[in-house]
Order: C-alpha cells, then sequence, then structure tokens
C-alpha cells in the first residue's frame, strides 16, 4: 500500500496490449479432454486494449468497461465479475503478491466483442502486467506467461506480441522472425460467434462428411516465408483457417464479406480465428486505407491496421 503522510495514495497503472489475427490456423480433432489442438501463426495486429488498474483502499476486485467511441457495445454482454478474464487476472496476480491492493480495472474496448481477435485475452495479459507493476509483485516474462496460460490460450500471445507460431492449445508458444510489416483491414461484424460454437460446428461438419482430421504439428513453412521477407502476395496464397468454413455455416454472410473485400482490392481475406472478424490483406498502407474507406462507404465497420506490433506494455504508472 503506498502511504503518504499516512494516507492510502492511489495509484494507475495503464497497459495496452494488441489484438490478433491468425494468419493461418490448423485444428486437429477433438480431444477426449474436450479441447483441440492447433497448429497457428498468431499476428499481433494494431488495435489494442487498453487496461487501467487503479489500487483501491479497500480491497476487492472491480472492473468497468469504457468502449472506444469506434466500437458499439450497445447490446453486447460482458460481465463485469469473476466470468471476465481481466478480473480472473488480477485475482491471479492477487494471489502471487505479497502485498496486493484492491484494484479497479477500467477497460477501453477497441477490439470487437466474440470478434475471433482475443479481445478478452488481451484484456487479461494487460490486467497481468498492471497488476504486477502496482503490487511490485517482480514477476519475469517467463512467469507472467505461465499465469497467461492458467486463463486461455490466446492470452500468452497478446502477452509476447509479434509474430509467434502456436501448438498445443495455441498456449504454446515460439517467436518467429517477421520484422516486415503487413498491412490489413479488419471487417468488424455487430455481432459475435462464440468460439465454443464455432468449434463444435466444425466437428460436426467433419463427422457428417466422415472426415477424420490429422493432429496438426506444424504449421506451412511458406506462411513463415512469407512474413519474413514481408511478401504480402506470397502470404495471400497461403492464408489458412480451418475454422473459417464453421464460422461461415454459422454466419454465410461471412462469405459475401470476404469476396466483397477481394473484389475491392484486397489480396485475400479470411476469418479472423472463431469470426466473425474478417482480415483483408492489402499491398501496402495506402491501399489498406483506400479499402477501408471503399467498404465503410458501403456500410461496413472496416479499419486499417498493421502488423506484427509488441504485445503488452506500460504506458503510464501515475500517483494519483
Ligand atoms: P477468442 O478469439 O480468444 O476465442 P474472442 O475474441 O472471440 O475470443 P472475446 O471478446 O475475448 O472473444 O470474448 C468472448 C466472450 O468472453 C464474450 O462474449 C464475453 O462474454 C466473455 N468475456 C470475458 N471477459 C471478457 C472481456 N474482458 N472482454 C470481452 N469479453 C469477455
Amino acid at each position: 500500500m503506498n502511504a503518504v503522510r499516512g494516507r492510502f495514495a492511489a495509484r494507475t497503472v495503464r497497459v495496452k496490449a494488441p489484438g490478433k489475427v491468425n494468419v493461418s490456423l490448423n485444428v486437429g480433432p477433438l480431444r477426449p479432454d474436450g479441447y483441440h489442438s492447433v497448429a497457428s501463426v498468431y499476428l499481433a495486429v494494431s488495435l489494442y486494449e487498453e487496461v487501467a488498474a487503479t489500487s483501491t483502499e479497500n480491497g476487492g476486485i472491480s472492473v468497468s468497461i469504457s468502449p472506444d467511441s469506434a466500437l458499439d457495445l450497445d447490446g453486447v454482454d460482458i460481465p463485469l465479475d469473476e466470468r471476465n478474464l481481466a478480473y480472473r487476472a488480477a485475482a491471479i496476480m492477487a494471489d502471487v503478491s505479497e502485498k496486493p491492493t484492491g484494484v479497479h480495472l477500467e477497460i477501453t474496448k477497441r477490439v470487437p466483442v466474440a470478434g475471433g481477435m482475443g479481445g478478452g485475452s488481451a484484456d487479461a495479459a494487460a490486467t497481468l502486467l498492471a497488476c504486477d507493476a502496482l503490487w511490485n509483485s517482480g514477476l519475469s516474462r517467463e512467469e507472467l506467461a505461465h499465469l497467461a496460460a492458467e486463463l486461455g490460450a490466446d492470452v500468452p500471445f497478446s502477452l509476447l506480441g509479434g509474430t509467434a507460431v502456436g501448438l498445443g492449445v495455441g498456449d504454446e508458444l515460439s517467436p518467429a522472425l517477421a520484422k516486415a510489416q503487413m498491412d490489413w483491414v479488419l471487417v468488424c461484424a455487430d455481432y459475435g460467434l462464440s468460439t465454443p460454437e464455432v468449434f463444435r460446428t466444425l466437428d460436426r461438419l467433419r463427422e457428417a462428411e466422415g472426415v477424420t482430421a490429422q493432429e496438426p504439428s506444424a504449421v506451412d513453412p511458406k506462411i513463415l516465408q512469407a512474413l519474413r521477407s514481408g511478401d504480402p502476395d506470397a502470404l495471400s496464397r497461403v492464408l489458412v483457417n480451418d475454422l473459417q468454413r464453421a464460422s461461415i455455416d454459422l454466419a454465410p454472410q461471412l462469405r459475401d464479406v470476404i469476396g466483397m473485400g477481394e473484389s475491392c482490392g484486397a489480396l485475400a481475406g479470411l476469418v479472423s480465428g472463431s469470426g466473425p472478424t474478417i482480415a483483408l490483406l492489402a499491398h501496402s498502407p495506402e491501399s489498406a486505407d483506400g479499402l477501408a474507406e471503399e467498404l465503410r462507404h458501403l456500410g461496413h465497420n472496416a479499419l486499417a491496421v498493421h502488423g506484427p506490433v509488441p504485445g503488452a506494455r506500460i504506458i503510464s504508472d501515475t500517483l494519483l
């Protein structure tokens, strides 16, 4: 607890953490433990969640959400209790910290909710880092990554950022060398898709076809090559997402969004993670801006972003 002349002095640590696009996502069969093995290439993109963690005198954890003006949260249900991933991240940090205070987490949301971009995971990653600083826990990045994996498969990546290959359930990460920036347009839907339901749909479609999926053990090296060389044309030829057909089965209009993006000049498009956000690959920052503008004219919620960008980092630390 901070004490200034015997009085509690609140402190706010503000952290930003990126959302992600899966540039490739191979999904294995349903495992006996209810999970699916994946082999994926994650790319952190320049759409950030922000968490301001403020110490409170009275103990406990509270959460509030303030949507960025570009994100419409009307009718979107985000729990503020222990079902919120950021809340759970703070609870885990309080357990491993010697002198935790209470904390209020104010989340500025920019990543579409249930959009397949790991927004809740980014909130959790940001909260781990913010509480580590707030409570002087002194955990290493490796220790934080360990706690992150307990919270969810996508949380370690938001902490790490950049480009990484994810195996296991997506949490066994190896950073990949890909410094060249790629430009994307995200087309955000005004509805969400439940990740477990998308996986269940994929299982059902495969079963109906009598297809037995292989356990994925590696990603296509061509994807890493294209990312390393920064060649968007080469990347556009190898983008893959096994979940895409399941997302389209649940929301058939996604096929039209990809088609529209490609007919407006995108090199290629795919569903991001479990969707429904669509990621369209562009040639350059200028073509991404132009494409986003054109899609907005057509009534879509489109946003130009780039990646890779760094993982969760502290942007301010203030005594109030
Ligand atoms: P992923 O791609 O990691 O599976 P997502 O990006 O599709 O997830 P999220 O926005 O992370 O989806 O959230 C999915 C659901 O989790 C939401 O519908 C909401 O009920 C719940 N949730 C829990 N914590 C959060 C949070 N901090 N922000 C948003 N949703 C949260």
